[in-house]
């Protein structure tokens, strides 16, 4: 196909889309991009230009676009059983994926309810702890939910309430529940000289303090383990986790894990819990549970939650909460496919390689007058660009320096999708090491042109 082909499917695009997560009149200047195909971590365009996924598709893909073996999967899928409703009916991929999940996750998470998208998997676990204690002992008093400065737990009113990343939020900020709000473990912003793991026990401490004096008004604590993805890449030590799983227990809260962007593999375990050999009271999984394939999600939760809205149907106990396509056959058998992928390529263990790898090359980056930070945990790394190469909190440029390494990636065959000044590679894993050397060289002259 023709440059005219591409040029006038964006046309027709800005005629009638209106596209997630963008200033549309961005677009004036710089139409979307259409993809022909993909194979692998490339993207084609229909021009025949390539682009490395550096990012995953919004971090959802983990074994190559196109994959056969999960294409093939939905395919057969398809045309046996496409959808059918979850309320009184089941079928087997759903059955089949619950069982695997149940076992994979960590111990105690033995229910699974589904929705299609992380958002909703957030709302569906923030209104059963809710809930929860309304069905155990009549508690009407827990209304709130503690979350941590600079998450993000999704777009939808709810998800978007117990977030903390102000671009996002803000301007909603009438519509939303309150949180309260606990000081972040991210280790960026501890002291110099305090190591990650002392600041984790001094945010615990914060959050102890809380906790000691609104517990018995709240339903949980929500977090994002290991990483804050959207909240620029912010990475924490596990040490927190076990301080919040104990102080969770010890107030009589919740803990809610969302696992949506670092589940499966992400941070170099299968789900990121288990670096701190802990079991969240709900765990939200979506984006890479499918491979990258299908819209698909679930919020697993323990017999103790489970069991308090089991009852008679007018004792009004149930969970009464759906959606269209709760459950999708199709989302289940990709999952499979995926689940399986991860065993024939034993993916955990290979991508310890691959990370490795890829911060052996970042480390170029240390001693660059502005490169604040680099930092990884498992198959996600980051770097931090500050005016002066110091650590700062506040973002002072206002000239989008991001997006000026975003438009030199398109130049050169990578998609890098700069969060503010934070670049950051999370790949499929099935990168291969020369396809990271170029897109780390992308970075490299990326960043000359940023700072410039
Ligand atoms: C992306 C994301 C969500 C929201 O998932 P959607 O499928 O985009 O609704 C929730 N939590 C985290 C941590 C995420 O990264």
């Amino acid at each position: 196909m023709t440059s005219q082909h591409n040029q006038s499917l964006a046309e027709r695009d800005l005629a009638v889309l209106w596209h997630p997560c963008t200033q549309m009149k961005d677009h004036a200047e710089a139409p979307p991009i259409p993809i022909r195909s993909a194979q692998g971590v490339w993207l084609e365009d229909f021009d025949g230009r390539r682009y490395i996924d550096a990012v995953s598709s919004w971090w959802v893909n983990l074994f190559g676009h196109s994959n056969p073996a999960i294409a093939e999967a939905i395919g057969q899928q398809a045309k046996n059983l496409e959808h059918v409703i979850l309320a009184g009916f089941t079928h087997e991929p759903i059955v089949e994926l619950s069982e695997k999940l149940v076992a994979l996750t960590p111990k105690g998470l033995n229910r699974c309810f589904y929705s299609d998208n992380g958002s909703s998997a957030v709302e569906v676990a923030l209104k059963m702890s809710f809930h929860y204690w309304l069905n155990k002992n009549g508690n009407q008093q827990k209304q709130y939910f503690i979350n941590l400065a600079n998450s993000y737990h999704g777009e939808t009113l709810g998800a978007l309430a117990v977030g903390d990343v102000g671009l996002y939020k803000d301007t909603y900020d009438p519509l939303l529940l309150k949180p309260i709000t606990a000081p972040s473990p991210d280790a960026y912003l501890r002291e110099s000289g305090e190591s990650a793991d002392d600041f984790a026990d001094r945010q615990a401490d914060a959050l102890a303090a809380l906790l000691e004096q609104h517990a018995q008004d709240c339903c949980a604590v929500i977090v994002e383990p290991l990483i804050q993805c959207a909240g620029y890449m912010r990475m924490y030590s596990p040490q927190y986790l076990r301080r919040l799983r104990a102080l969770c227990d010890e107030y009589n809260v919740h803990l809610i894990a969302d696992e949506v962007a670092v589940g499966f593999g992400r941070t170099g375990t299968l789900f990121a819990c288990e670096q701190a050999d802990i079991s969240p009271d709900f765990m939200c999984l979506s984006k890479g549970l499918t491979g990258g394939f299908m819209p698909l999600s679930v919020t697993l939760t323990t017999d103790q939650v489970y069991d308090a809205f089991y009852d008679d149907y007018d004792q009004l106990k149930a969970f009464l909460h759906s959606h269209s396509y709760s459950g999708n056959p199709l989302g289940c058998a990709a999952a499979l496919a995926t689940l399986k992928e991860f065993e024939q390529r034993n993916a955990i263990q290979n991508n310890r390689q691959l990370a490795a790898y890829m911060g052996q090359k970042l480390s170029r980056f240390e001693s660059h007058p502005n490169v604040a930070d680099i930092r990884q945990t498992g198959m996600v790394a980051a770097i931090e660009l500050t005016p002066d190469g110091s650590r700062q909190t506040e973002y002072p440029w206002q000239e989008r320096r991001g997006l000026r390494v975003f438009k030199h990636g398109l130049e050169n065959e990578a998609l890098l999708r700069p969060l503010g000044n934070v670049i950051y590679l999370m790949p499929p894993y099935v990168i291969n090491e020369s396809e990271i050397d170029q897109l780390v060289d992308v970075i490299s002259a990326g960043i000359e042109i940023a700072v410039r």
